[in-house]
């Protein structure tokens, strides 16, 4: 083991409850030490929000854990096993290139997963060298950390640091560490892990384990199980809703990518649609589209139901009711999603009580956003400021009906003006990670170690419900390419 190591009031409060699961759910693992490690980015307010120190973390001895060169005291680091339905593929995974540090108590008291990405090979690495590269490593901060500011729940990033050390992929990169914090890390494709290697009492560990953890209140339940797996199911269900309605596609979400707590989690190919098309891919490994934005409820549903199966034995001692106890609770998500969905798009809309033509008006507003390859974000914006020339809304007579109806809707409720629009600003963002600002940014750090362009775009994306005047430019959509942009896994 590396020496434990604690610099002055960095403020690391350690527990280790994971590590209390039984044996089968990880390999104890130190993580591999690189060469120079230097700090590139660090997130000084969740550093507080963590009770640590910025300063701390930002000296030599700070980095040094934050790149794996060190353990801080009360860490016991560990890999995770995992399973999961890779497009559709079931295979054993676990952690190839991350290590769990273990769970920081915060000064309120929650609990945090911190965990190292990039951090060396464990028992898992399969063919991979468990490294990981900088552009890839930058690119998950800068999009968790938007997903946060847009209210969405996420995994954080904490810190990236370059190892001093190439990664080799197509070509040589630099290599780097992220500290990536999580309110867990239990995936859907942990059960799966449990219920294919282990025995129904460790299916039972991690459930009771993940319910005392993140649905506390599932537990009092009489039937505790079908509970939990309702509640696993409204979590998700309202994720995904979330990143419908701000254009967000995952890319892979294969189980093993969709976290238990209902953050999003694992960003590699994502990114964010510009003109609105449900067939929308980026991920240059999704060819079939199985993970397009369109589909992304349905996939949803489906992982659950690979997550129900898992939890089978301790539905029912009886196999056939506890599928059907299964059957009913998976069916219940597209009710849950839709509400969510709906209620999130009255807002986008500016609309506060609900009428059954809503969903209607909605539809008819995505269909002519898809039609005239309208920008999705921005046409949102449009309604929001009520500007209707510009190019972000269709200028036709089938769009000027659709306003005209969307306006005597707007007409028959109580709200003043000034409430519909305070209402439309909060739930309208003025910006989002569009895809060549992101890669602008990359490039500037990763060619050029210029973090300056990184840095406003993070500040930018920080308040995405301000529309502040600098935000303006950062929500022009990318000049038209006849190539489509294409997102690579974060290898
Ligand atoms: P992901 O596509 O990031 O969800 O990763 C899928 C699986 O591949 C996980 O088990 C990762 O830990 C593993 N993996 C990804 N990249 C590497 C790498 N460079 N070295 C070892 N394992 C990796
Ligand atoms: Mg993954």
């Amino acid at each position: 083991m590396a020496e434990n190591y604690a610099p002055a009031n960095a403020g690391w409060k350690f527990d280790n409850s994971y590590a209390r699961l039984p044996d089968l759910f990880f390999t104890r693992l130190d993580p591999n030490p690189v060469n120079s490690p230097e700090l590139a980015l660090l997130n000084d307010r969740l550093a507080e929000t963590l009770g640590l120190n910025a300063e701390a973390l930002r000296s030599r001895e700070g980095t040094a854990i934050l790149a794996g060169n060190e353990i801080p005291e009360g860490a016991s680091p560990l890999a995770q096993a995992y399973a999961g339905h890779q497009f559709g593929h079931f295979t054993m995974l676990g952690d190839g290139r991350a290590l769990l540090l273990g769970e920081q108590i915060t000064p309120g008291g929650e609990r945090f997963d911190i965990q190292l990405k990039g951090s060396g090979r464990t028992p898992y690495s399969r063919g991979g060298d468990g490294r990981a590269a900088l552009g890839p490593m930058l690119r998950e901060y800068i999009i968790s950390e938007a997903m946060h500011a847009l209210g969405i729940p996420t995994t954080r990033s904490l810190a990236v640091v370059t190892t001093g050390e190439p990664v080799y992929r197509e070509t040589e990169l630099t290599g780097a560490v992220l500290t990536r914090v999580a309110a867990s890390h239990l995936r859907v494709g942990t059960f799966q892990y449990a219920a294919n290697w282990g025995s129904s009492q460790d299916v039972q560990a991690l459930a009771d384990y993940a319910m005392e953890r993140h649905f506390p209140d599932t537990v009092k339940e009489t039937d505790r199980y079908l509970a939990f797996l309702r509640e696993v199911i409204k979590r998700q269900a309202s994720l995904i809703a979330r990143w419908q309605l701000v254009g967000f596609i995952h890319g892979v979400m294969n189980t093993d990518n969709m976290a238990i707590a209902g953050e999003t989690i694992d960003y590699g190919p994502c990114a964010f649609m510009n003109s609105y098309d449900p067939a929308t891919v980026f991920s240059s490994i999704d060819r079939q589209g199985r993970y397009a934005f369109g589909n992304q409820p349905y996939i949803a549903s489906w992982n659950l139901a690979r997550f129900a199966e898992a939890l089978l034995p301790l539905l029912d001692e009886d196999q056939e009711k506890a599928i059907k106890k299964a059957e009913e609770e998976i069916s219940a998500f597209g009710k849950y999603y839709r509400e969510h969905w709906l209620s999130g798009m009255r807002a986008k809309l500016g609309i506060f009580q609900e009428e059954s033509e809503d969903e209607e008006l909605v539809k008819e507003l995505l269909s002519l956003m898809h039609k005239h390859e309208a920008d999705y974000t921005n046409t949102f914006l449009a309604l929001t400021f009520g500007t209707t020339e510009g190019n972000a809304l269709p200028d036709c007579s089938e769009f000027a009906d659709w306003y005209a109806r969307w306006q005597a809707r707007l007409k028959r409720q109580q709200e003043s003006s000034e409430k519909t629009m305070a209402l439309m600003k909060s739930h309208n963002p003025a910006v989002i990670p569009r895809n060549h600002r992101v890669e602008e940014a990359l490039e500037a750090a990763v060619e050029h170690e210029d973090y300056t362009v990184m840095e406003k775009l993070l500040k930018v994306l920080a308040n995405p419900y301000e529309h502040s005047p600098e935000q303006a430019e950062y929500a022009e959509p990318p000049a038209p390419s006849k190539v489509p942009y294409r997102t690579y896994c974060g290898t």
